[in-house]
């Protein structure tokens, strides 16, 4: 289990949050694309079968476990998502509105550049797909894009979601994750 960075700060969530539907959404990182999903809207996803299963998942929130339980169990069928090939995933208890140490989002970060590197599909998620999904995206994205925390929040917004990374704690987190693991461009 993983660390917390530092109790969560709850912010004033901008109108619509709860309407947004991430499932499989697609983001560009580099000249890479990964995509961010909602738990929630995968429960209420209309794409059964439409939208393929990536090659590894990568999820925040420890409700997924169910999910993908059943998919293992299964080999075939979940609530949602009718006959999907099953995936592996890794599961991470990451309390909600929380962040999270600059160590552990680096050993994430580097989980994902290695996928994609070796040309895999990754999903990321949690429960909405904003907070937690968004810290980690933010710091994915400055580290490949070698970007300040500031503007790898910025870009999160306008290529994914204006609702990603949801408190304080979590911008906090992204400004200690460049501050120790960040490439800033010469
Ligand atoms: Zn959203």
């Amino acid at each position: 289990m993983l660390d917390y960075f530092e109790p969560p700060v709850r912010r004033v969530f901008p109108k619509g949050w709860r309407e947004c539907s991430h499932w499989r959404e697609p983001v560009c990182i580099g000249r890479y694309v990964v995509t961010c999903s909602s738990l929630f809207a995968g429960a209420r996803a209309k794409t059964d079968g439409l939208l393929p299963p990536p090659d590894y998942g990568i999820y925040l929130a420890g409700q997924w476990r169910e999910k993908l339980g059943d998919i293992w169990t299964n080999g075939a069928t979940i609530r949602s998502v009718a006959r999907e090939r099953p995936y592996p995933a890794l599961v991470i208890d990451w309390m909600d509105m929380a962040g999270m140490t600059p160590d552990k989002l680096n050993q994430l970060v580097e989980i994902c550049r290695n996928k994609m590197r070796q040309g895999k599909s990754i999903d990321i998620g949690c429960l909405q797909g904003h907070g937690r999904s968004g810290t980690l995206l933010a710091c994915l994205l400055a580290r490949v894009e070698h970007l300040s925390a500031a503007r790898a929040v910025e870009e999160v917004h306008w290529r994914y979601c204006q609702h990603a990374v949801e408190t304080q704690s979590q911008q906090k987190a992204v400004e200690e994750y460049v501050r120790q693991y960040g490439i800033r461009r010469r």
